[in-house]
């Protein structure tokens, strides 16, 4: 397809891990337009070390101008979509035959940091890098994947640090996983000396804002406390859907999620697609965003050049890496018996973050 002219335009609303896929493996075939108000991507897989050491920032945020050889990427923010029509923040008005929603979730800093310029989110990585460093006793709350990786990356640097997750629940690591998996990462909790207190046993938050250095006291909720100088929430991941207008209010759940078909439709629509963690019922990871995107992308090859079936999105089974610090870790992958141990976690994800690839995804040096 060379004439750009009688390309068909297909919006992604949505610049992350769902977002770069599908409007790279549409570029050669449509008139792609990719809506993002951040100035860079912003590869949060890598964000936590980031935090402990700062130099990881310029691999945290990545140029999106070599992405789209035929495209283009407009930096503003959708502010209503409905089918045929997107409305940009500028005032722009965009009419896509094709529009795929990939506007993923908010998570607390540093997973994401929320801010739109790139110099503005490096200083913050900063303040909070300088705040962190002078801390003696840090607190997480939430030991998903975030919280342990945190407590790992802090443990790297500054062994000898107290870090401390707080957990609801009666044991780390929430989710589909098996109780191995669990098992090993509390021993390399253990080892690296990060204490945990599970079972909801934190009564109170702290009234300090998060990645503050300022020393605070809560109760433990059995006579005892505990003091910390400075904490990060590490749980929440928080759906962006309130650009959803006219036609396609009816689809986002109470959750603020999209309700989609099994060829990820958004309910009810013929022309809107939806990946990544907006989708209703999908465990939210850049792993099934990029599975999502690569599902949908095909389906709109299809239709564009008439070429191939139509398919449904096939999900993929429970899955997860965890490292704890760079060299190790502990994870569950589809196929593989038992917990996959510190070599292959450092391998896949430990060392670089998948910066080498996302790099790649983005046409950049890897
Ligand atoms: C610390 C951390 C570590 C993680 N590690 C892993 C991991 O190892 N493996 C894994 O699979 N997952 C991991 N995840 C989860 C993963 O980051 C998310 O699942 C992933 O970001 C979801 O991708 P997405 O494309 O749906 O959305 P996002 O990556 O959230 O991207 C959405 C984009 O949409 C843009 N946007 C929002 N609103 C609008 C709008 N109105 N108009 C236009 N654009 C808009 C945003 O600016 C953003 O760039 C991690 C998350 C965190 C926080």
């Amino acid at each position: 397809m060379s004439d750009s002219a009688r390309r068909p335009m297909v919006a992604v609303i949505g610049g992350g891990y769902g977002g770069i896929t599908v409007a790279k493996q549409l570029d050669d075939v449509a008139e792609v337009v990719l809506v993002e108000p951040k100035q860079s991507f912003e590869h949060s897989i890598a964000a936590l070390r980031a935090l402990v050491d700062p130099s990881w920032l310029t691999k945290v945020y990545l140029p999106y101008d070599k992405l789209l050889t035929h495209g283009r990427v407009v930096r503003d923010r959708a502010v209503a979509v409905e089918s045929g029509r997107v409305v940009l923040g500028s005032g722009e008005e965009l009419t896509p035959d094709h529009i795929v929603l990939a506007t993923g979730s908010r998570y607390s800093f540093p997973g994401k940091a929320g801010l739109l310029d790139t110099d503005e989110a490096h200083a913050l990585f900063r303040s909070s890098h300088e705040a962190l460093a002078a801390a003696d006793r840090v607190l997480l709350l939430g030991s998903g994947p975030v919280g342990i990786e945190l407590a790992g990356e802090i443990k790297e640097v500054w062994p000898d640090k107290h870090v401390v997750i707080a957990e609801l629940g009666d044991d780390i690591l929430p989710g589909p996983f098996m109780p191995e998996l669990r098992a090993t990462l509390r021993r390399h909790l253990d080892e690296l000396g990060v204490e945990l207190l599970l079972g909801g046993r934190l009564a109170e938050q702290p009234s300090v804002e998060p990645g503050t250095l300022r020393t605070f006291t809560l109760p433990t909720g059995d006579g005892d406390k505990i003091t910390a100088d400075i904490w990060f929430r590490c749980y929440g991941v928080w759906p962006v859907t309130d650009y959803l207008a006219g036609d396609l209010v009816a689809a986002r759940t109470a959750e603020g999620r999209v309700e989609v078909t099994p060829q990820l439709r958004v309910a009810g629509q013929e022309s809107v697609y939806a990946v990544g963690d907006i989708v209703a019922g999908n465990r939210p990871t850049a792993a099934h965003a990029g599975r999502m995107a690569e599902a949908v992308a095909a389906n709109i090859r299809a239709a564009v050049t008439g070429d191939g079936e139509e398919q449904p999105y096939v999900p993929i089974p429970p899955a997860i890496a965890v490292p704890v610090g760079p060299r190790r870790g502990a994870g569950q992958f589809p196929g593989v018996e038992g917990v996959v141990g510190d070599e292959i976690i450092a391998d896949v994800k430990g060392r670089d973050l998948m910066t080498g690839k996302i790099a790649g995804d983005l046409g950049l040096p890897e």
